[in-house]
C-alpha cells in the first residue's frame, strides 16, 4: 500500500485500452433512461434495472440478468447502447477496446448473420470519428453440446473472414465447465488467425487456469485472479507472456475476491505477468475504466507510468494487428519500462498476428 497520495494526473488525459468487456453488460438506469427518452425501445424500464442494482454477490450478479438478460437473443438492441458507450469511453480517454458480442446475439442464417453485423461494424466506424478503435469478439458459454460448439464456432469462422470480428472467448462458470470438450474447435480457431481468451480463474483455483492453458491454448486469459495461489503458475504466465484480463471491481462484487485489496493485480504487476485492465460489465458493476485506472493508482499504489505501461501492455496483447487514430500513435511511441516491456527479454509475446502466433505454447505444469 502506498505511504504517499497518488499523484496521478487528470485520468482523462491518459491513453486507456479495454479488452475484457462484455456487450450485453453496459446498459446501466441513466442510459436506460437516456435511451428511453430519445424514443429507443427497450424491454423494460429505467425502475426496473435500477431495482438489480446495486450488485454486491454472486446471487444479484445473476438476478440482474432477470432484467437486462432481456436483451439477449439479437444483436438490434445493441445499437443503441453501443453508441452511448463509446461515447462515454472517448470521454474517458479509451483509445482501444476489444468487446465481446455473445454468441445467442449472432444469428444462425448465414445471410442475416453477415447482413446484421455487418450493419453493426459499419454503425460502430460511424461512432470511432478518429478518436477510438472498437473491435469486437464472439463470447460463448461453457456447457454446449458438441453440436451447438460446432454450430458457434462456424459462426465465429465467418465472421472472422469477413472480418467482423478479431477473436473468441470462453466465457461463463469454471467448476464443472472444462475447457477440454472446446479443444479442438478451438485450435481450428486459433490456426484460422482468431485471439483466443479464457475466462479462468476467477470462480475456480489455479487449476482451472492450468486445465484452458491446456486445453484451449488461449493467448490471454479473462480474470485470472485465483492464479496467484500457485507460483508455477506465475513463472508460467510471465515466462510466456500469457496477458490476464483483470477485472477488480467486478470480482469483488461478484465475490470472486472478499476485498479489493486482496484483488492480486500488484502481484501480477511484480512477478512481471502481462496484464490490462477491465470493467467486465460496466452497467452491472456501475464502475467505469477510469474509474479503474484510479483505483491502481488510489489502492495499489500505481504510478502515471506504470499506467501508460498497463496501457501498453493491453494494446500488446489485442486482437486486432491493425491499429488506427490514437491506438497506432500511442504504439508507435516508444515504450517504457514495465509489463508492456518484457521483463524476460528472449521471450516475447505471441499473439494471432505474429508470425508463429498460431502454434501453442504447451504448458508443462510437473517442471520445475
Ligand atoms: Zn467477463
Amino acid at each position: 500500500m502506498p505511504a504517499e497520495p497518488p499523484t496521478t494526473p487528470p485520468l482523462p488525459a491518459l491513453p486507456k485500452v479495454e479488452l475484457h468487456c462484455h456487450l450485453d453488460g453496459i446498459i446501466d438506469p441513466p442510459m436506460t433512461r437516456d435511451l428511453l427518452a430519445a424514443g429507443v425501445a427497450l424491454p423494460f424500464t429505467e425502475e426496473e434495472l435500477a431495482g438489480r442494482h446495486p450488485v454486491t454477490d454472486m446471487d444479484s450478479f445473476l438476478k440482474w440478468y432477470d432484467v437486462g438478460g432481456r436483451l439477449d437473443g439479437s444483436i438490434v438492441p445493441f445499437f443503441p447502447i453501443i453508441a452511448a458507450h463509446i461515447g462515454r469511453l472517448k470521454a474517458q480517454g479509451v483509445v482501444y477496446t476489444e468487446i465481446m458480442i455473445a454468441g445467442s446475439e449472432i444469428p444462425d442464417d448465414p445471410a442475416v448473420r453477415l447482413e446484421q453485423i455487418g450493419a453493426f461494424r459499419r454503425h460502430v466506424d460511424r461512432l470511432e470519428e478518429g478518436k477510438i478503435q472498437v473491435e469486437f469478439l464472439m463470447a460463448v458459454g461453457k456447457g454446449k453440446s458438441p453440436d451447438r460448439i460446432r454450430r458457434l464456432a462456424d459462426r465465429a469462422l465467418s465472421l472472422h473472414q469477413a472480418g467482423l470480428i478479431c477473436g473468441f472467448c470462453l466465457a461463463g462458470l469454471e467448476q464443472g465447465f472444462p475447457v477440454r470438450p472446446y479443444r479442438e474447435v478451438l485450435a481450428e480457431l486459433r490456426e484460422a488467425g482468431l485471439g483466443i481468451a479464457i475466462h479462468a480463474g476467477e470462480w475456480a483455483g489455479p487449476e482451472s487456469v492450468w486445465e484452458a492453458l491446456e486445453n484451449g491454448c488461449p493467448h490471454r486469459i479473462g480474470h485470472g485472479t485465483h492464479a496467484f495461489a500457485d507460483p508455477r503458475l506465475i513463472k508460467h504466465l510471465a515466462e510466456h507472456r500469457i496477458h490476464l484480463e483483470m477485472c477488480p471491481t467486478s470480482n469483488h462484487r461478484t465475490g470472486s475476491i472478499a476485498r479489493l485489496a486482496d484483488h492480486p493485480v500488484r502481484r501480477a504487476w511484480e512477478a512481471g505477468v502481462p496484464f490490462s485492465i477491465a470493467t467486465d460489465d460496466p452497467g452491472i458493476f456501475r464502475n467505469t475504466i477510469a474509474g479503474e485506472y484510479r483505483l491502481l493508482a488510489d489502492t495499489f499504489g500505481f504510478t502515471p507510468d506504470d499506467l501508460l505501461a498497463v496501457t501498453r501492455a493491453g494494446l500488446a496483447a489485442r486482437f486486432q494487428p491493425t491499429l488506427r487514430g490514437p491506438a497506432a500513435a500511442l504504439a508507435d511511441r516508444e515504450s517504457p519500462s514495465g509489463p508492456a516491456a518484457c521483463r524476460h527479454p528472449g521471450i516475447s509475446i505471441r499473439m494471432p498476428w505474429d508470425e508463429g502466433g498460431t502454434g501453442c505454447l504447451k504448458p508443462n505444469r510437473s517442471s520445475p
